[in-house]
């Protein structure tokens, strides 16, 4: 590529003033920067996002911050040009140096435009790069250089203006000046502003120890324990479960703790409700000493590699902010080290969450165009028909991965093909015949299939576990999120088959997802956290406790629990983004809906050993078990009144 004959060096000839043609360079990059800045904050802000839990202050903070490090990122960039043009032997190159400075802005703006673009025809017609297929593709990494040359040809006559400009007198050294102090108090009190609970996780890894067991956390997304046949369903949708069962523990009467995905994930993983970590849904995301307080983090700091294989969004230990938990998460190394993480570091949550939002929204797109790697649509997941062996590829993903452990393994793997409301099953047994795309939502036959395949994945692991001799060394615990149709109330599979067949047994008294984290680290002899909330069914002592769950369907736009997407217009004050609290205790659901105040009640599908008649709850104990829940976890209940829930 020729490089522009610099214009400034010659216009700028009557004032030799040495920097000065920099200081046109350096006012353009600090220009683009802070343009950048504050249009991705704007675009972020305005749409449903982590920001808004924020108050408008820490939003504005937040900007502040972002906008700091772009601009100072920019300028160290450009620091090696000025220092070298400095040396007498380089005079001559000095205005091509020059030159070459000026594509910081040019690469900066040409970003921001491809960003803009994307935003306008995704929100607009649904068509962005994230659709663009073959020749998309190549059109837009053409689009994107082409804004690179253009912004840089016509940054040189910007920074010519701004380095000869009649009012010229050094106003622009004192705005880069004053850019640059007033950037460097806010990354200081952003440093300064670090919650304490983040240095949790961070002491030094503990004695790593060789011996410890692999444990491959199997969940596959919406699976009734009502519809497999390990819970005696009369079709055999789970064959080997079925005999693996025989050698396990398991959970008859086991129960989410959320209704959606992420929620229900998160639980799991923290051990915390998501009353406390406020995790429901995206664009939730694990706030303070939450991001660090979690299964994957203690086990990775006693020597486990770590591994999430899940779906983006959802699921993603990346976007929901699960911090130091995994080495490897969706195919992404999670960053353990870098600028990134340094930052992430010495910064308060919120602002390393939106650095890595606003570098993945760019990185992933470009990376896209430059087909380096395919960029996926969390919502097509789920709307459009899925690609029917993304499963199959996480579970092969999976299979080499325990071929090749040499080090304790932790692996989370989260399976969708049983999420509905349509099903893609790759074998067909009961749908047989049936055609795929006639399929009605939520039929049955399709759904029993897609646990079958989901039993023939768990089958295929089972088999590389024994091929490679290591059976007998892994705890293996198989499970699910929610019901089917996002439904906390109905029973879901709970199975874990620890090394020998050890603690095999049926559980009847009710279990949560939120006592995982605690039974396996109380099989491993690792402490269990305070701020753990379930029980160790190692010694799950057998009188029932009220099991909550929260969904937050209630907020879903126009109460389209299809549509997936979040009516922000609802987040508010007093329960943000629960929409219904659920309270699970013997054979009986309650159900307090936060948002029409209105209570529902009913008996469990297929609940195993019913409790009798005088343990069971009333409504108002149900209620107050519900309200004071809530209250204890800092909401603020005083709109729900008992008398007035119970006569609607
Ligand atoms: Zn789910």
């Amino acid at each position: 590529m020729m490089i522009p004959e610099n214009p400034i060096s010659r216009s700028s000839k009557e004032k030799p003033a040495f920097l000065r043609p920099w200081t046109g360079v350096f006012l353009t990059t600090i220009l683009a920067a802070g343009t950048y800045s504050f249009m991705e904050w704007l675009f972020i802000v305005t749409k449903p996002s982590f920001l808004n839990g924020l108050s408008t202050f820490r939003q504005i903070e937040v900007l502040l911050f972002f906008t700091a490090l772009v601009v100072l990122t920019a300028i160290i960039t450009l620091l090696p040009l000025v220092l070298i043009s400095l040396f007498p032997a380089f005079q001559k190159a000095r205005p091509v140096m020059q030159n070459v400075g000026l594509l910081a802005p040019a690469v900066i703006l040409a970003t921001l435009t491809l960003l803009l673009l994307d935003n306008f025809t995704y929100t607009v017609f649904r068509i962005g790069i994230v659709s663009s297929e073959g020749l998309a593709r190549l059109l837009y990494a053409f689009v994107f250089v082409a804004l690179v040359v253009w912004f840089w040809q016509n940054a040189e006559r910007f920074a010519k203006k701004q380095a000869t400009g009649a009012k010229g007198k050094g106003w622009q050294n004192i705005i880069t000046i004053s850019f640059l102090v007033a950037a460097l108090c806010i990354l200081a009190v952003a440093v300064m502003r670090k919650e304490i609970g983040s240095q949790a996780v961070q002491q030094a890894a503990v004695e790593r120890i060789k011996n410890r067991p692999h444990i491959l956390l199997i969940t596959s997304d919406g699976v009734n324990a009502a519809n497999m046949s390990l819970y005696g369903y009369k079709r055999e949708t789970s064959p080997r479960l079925q005999v693996l069962a025989e050698s396990s523990l398991v959970a008859e009467n086991a129960f989410p703790n959320s209704g959606s995905t992420a929620g229900s994930i998160i639980s799991l993983y923290t051990g915390k409700y998501p009353s406390v970590t406020r995790v429901m849904y995206p664009p939730n995301i694990l706030r303070g000493a939450n991001a660090y307080q979690h299964l994957p983090g203690i086990l990775r700091n006693q020597g486990y590699r770590t591994v999430q294989v899940s779906y983006p969004h959802y699921v993603d230990a990346y976007s929901l902010n699960v911090l130091e938990g995994f080495d490897i998460a969706n195919d992404r190394s999670m960053p353990t080290s870098g600028v990134l993480v340094t930052i992430q570091r010495y910064v308060t949550n919120d602002y390393a969450y939106f650095l890595y939002e606003t570098t993945n929204r760019i990185v992933d797109r470009l990376r896209h165009i430059l087909f380096i790697k395919r960029m996926t649509n969390p919502y097509d997941l789920v709307t459009e028909e899925p690609d029917i062996v993304a499963d199959l590829h996480k579970v092969n993903g999976v299979l080499d991965l325990i071929r090749e452990a040499d080090q304790p393994l932790f692996v989370h793997l989260h399976l969708m093909g049983t999420h509905g409301p349509k099903y893609y099953p790759i074998n067909k047994v009961f749908s047989a015949g049936q055609e795929n795309k006639q399929q009605e939502v939520w039929n049955t036959d399709y759904y029993d299939d897609s646990i079958l395949q989901f039993d023939t994945y768990v089958g295929s692991i089972l088999d590389v576990l024994r091929e490679t001799e290591k059976f007998d060394q892994t705890i293996l615990v198989i499970g699910s999120d929610h019901g089917q149709q996002f439904v906390p109330s109905k029973r879901i599979p709970l199975l874990i088959h620890f090394p020998a067949g050890a603690h095999a047994r049926r559980i009847t008294t009710n279990v949560q997802n939120l006592d995982i984290a605690p039974t396996l680290l109380d099989f491993l002899e690792i402490p269990i956290p305070g701020y753990m909330q379930g029980q160790s069914l190692l010694r799950l002592d057998e009188t029932q406790r009220p099991i909550f769950a929260f969904r937050n369907t209630a907020i879903v736009k126009g109460g389209d629990e299809a549509s997936f997407e979040l009516d922000v217009s609802r987040l508010s004050p007093p329960f943000y983004q629960f929409g219904r609290a659920n309270l699970e205790y013997c054979q009986v659901w309650y159900q307090l809906d936060l948002y029409k105040k209105t209570w529902s009640t009913g008996e469990i599908l297929g609940y195993v050993q019913p409790c009798s008649n005088d343990m069971l709850l009333t409504n108002e104990q149900a209620l107050d078990l519900i309200v004071q829940h809530l209250k204890s976890t800092g909401f603020d209940t005083s709109s729900l009144r008992p008398d007035e829930i119970f006569s609607r």
